[in-house]
């Protein structure tokens, strides 16, 4: 059960929560039981125009600060992450809906990217190289400015750990834009950040919906913005935010596709492919959704419904974000139903453990699915494994190239070849063989192809020090020419 409600969500700028200048608000519901816990200002210009007034403030000083004394901040910060695991964990439970092993499970990975940003001293130093005698040439890397992330609801502390580390060790003063449905995890988070010693408008979150994420696109002192969430306002976040100049990554939604061999273990493949589909109650890009069975797999599909069976809405799996998710779930699989295909296991008829209030769901697998059905084609973000039924991996392989996005793919199977055939023709980001959620772990890069992707590189790893800098490049000739002094 959610606790008693708190405090409203305002914006923080320049080390202070501060309340919105405009009137705007919206409820926090929990899931857990429809109640509200919470109300959050729905920014405005006034708003934005404040955090980046306080962001360029902060700039200065902190990106003339070395690389090392930021890195401190950030060793803090993870300790500070670490001591205070258990009340983040709560709070994403109440406004989020996920068990508290999930929610504790997503601020581990926050800290991990805490870890990579923290590492960066040792990873960004510049380069140089005497290119003829007496010349040399050095890049440096150097912050871009006020930048800014903007972040879904599915990991109110993950998603935003993605950026915000990474662009601020390197130098960049940082605007988020949590989600509306879950900004109280965001408010923690600059509290932690200025327990940190982080210096004041180095960190600013700046609530709202649309309205503030286009202020944001258009803002002429913004000079870049990551985005996350679903694929149709990535797209629409990407054009607007380039079409004013800015850097932009926009990782959008995903439709994951899992090939099933005859000869994967049955047991692993079904408690991880369950745990994929089902695991966060679905809501996770990196979900598993669409099952591929190649032949003979019916073994391992009963074994699937049989571990999905074991989860018990409201007490090993969290209900969905809201009522309007709940009816958009359970009408792809009653149109599912309609269309033709077999509901062999039934989340809809779920016994639930939790509130009755609450968005609860039970996981729910359909079968005889065909690759042009609504479940096969589009986002369910919910707890559902549409299988369709291929005679090779062939043809699994046309459905999975042919679907826009392209987040992740996996394989199950012993046979080696089949792997690796399968992993070199698939058209997705982040792919596994035998792993049901092949998120890359740092220092490898998290993103994605296709519908699920707009803009170069990933938003983590690598890549996402390119995305926050850009490189200086100076030469140096220090023998002064014949005939000429210091004066001429
Ligand atoms: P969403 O697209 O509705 O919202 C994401 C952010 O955009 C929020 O901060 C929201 O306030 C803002 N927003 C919403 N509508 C907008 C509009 N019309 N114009 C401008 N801004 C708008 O996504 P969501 O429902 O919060 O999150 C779920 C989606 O995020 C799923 O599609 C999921 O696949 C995707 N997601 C993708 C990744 C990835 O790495 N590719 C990771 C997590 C979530």
């Amino acid at each position: 059960m959610p606790k008693t409600p708190c405090d409203a969500v305002r914006n923080f700028i320049g080390g202070k929560f501060v309340p919105s200048a405009g009137t705007r608000k919206r409820d926090i519901v929990s899931p857990l039981d429809g109640t509200v816990v919470s109300s959050v200002d729905l920014s405005c210009a006034a708003d934005l125009d404040r955090a980046v007034a306080a962001a360029k403030k902060a700039f200065t000083a902190w990106s003339s600060t070395p690389i090392k004394a930021r890195a401190q901040v950030f060793y803090a910060y993870k300790r500070l992450l670490e001591k205070n695991i258990d009340d983040l964990a709560e709070c994403i439970r109440v406004e989020h809906g996920k068990t508290l092993e999930e929610a504790a499970g997503e601020v581990e990975k926050g800290i991990e990217v805490t870890e990579f940003a923290c590492s960066l001293p040792q990873i960004v130093p510049g380069e140089g190289l005497e290119v003829t005698r007496g010349i040399t040439c050095h890049y440096d890397r150097v912050p871009l400015g006020v930048v800014s992330s903007i972040v879904p609801f599915n990991f109110p502390v993950m998603v935003p750990h993605w950026t915000l580390p990474i662009a601020i060790m390197l130098g960049n003063s940082f605007i988020l834009k949590p989600s509306e449905q879950v900004p109280m995890s965001s408010a923690k988070v600059a509290a932690l950040l200025k327990e940190a010693g982080l210096p004041d408008g180095v960190f600013n979150a700046v609530n709202g919906d649309r309205e503030i994420v286009e202020e944001i696109c258009d803002h002429p002192d913004i000079r870049a913005v990551s985005f996350v969430g679903s694929t149709n306002v990535a797209k629409a976040v990407y054009a607007r935010a380039t079409a004013h100049y800015k850097r932009a990554l926009c990782l959008g939604g995903a439709k994951n596709h899992c090939f099933l061999l005859p000869d994967a273990h049955p047991e692993m493949s079904a408690r991880n492919i369950t745990a994929s589909f089902a695991g966060c109650t679905g809501q996770r890009c990196m979900a598993l959704s669409v099952l591929l069975a190649v032949g003979p797999v019916d073994d391992t599909i009963k074994k699937i419904c049989g571990e999905a069976a074991k989860l018990i809405p409201g007490k090993t799996l969290g209900p969905v974000i809201s009522r309007a998710a709940k009816d958009r779930i359970i009408g792809y699989i009653d149109g599912a139903e309609k269309a033709g295909a077999k509901v062999i296991l039934d989340g809809r008829k779920a016994k639930i453990e939790g509130d009755l209030n609450g968005y609860y769901l039970g996981p729910t697998v359909i079968d005889q699915v065909t690759p042009d059905m609504k479940v096969a084609r589009e986002e369910i973000f919910g707890p559902v494994l549409s299988i369709i039924r291929v005679e090779n991996i062939h043809e699994g392989l046309r459905i999975e190239n042919t679907h826009p996005c392209g987040n992740a793919a996996s394989v199950f199977t012993q046979n080696g070849a089949l792997a690796e055939e399968i992993m070199r023709n698939v058209s997705s980001g982040m792919n596994g063989v035998n792993i049901g959620v092949p998120v890359p772990r740092e220092p490898f890069a998290f993103g994605g192809w296709n519908d699920s992707k707009f803009g170069a590189g990933d938003i983590t790893g690598k890549s996402s020090i390119t995305f926050w800098t850009q490189d200086k490049k100076i030469t140096v000739k220090w023998n002064p020419e014949a005939g000429h002094d210091w004066m001429s």
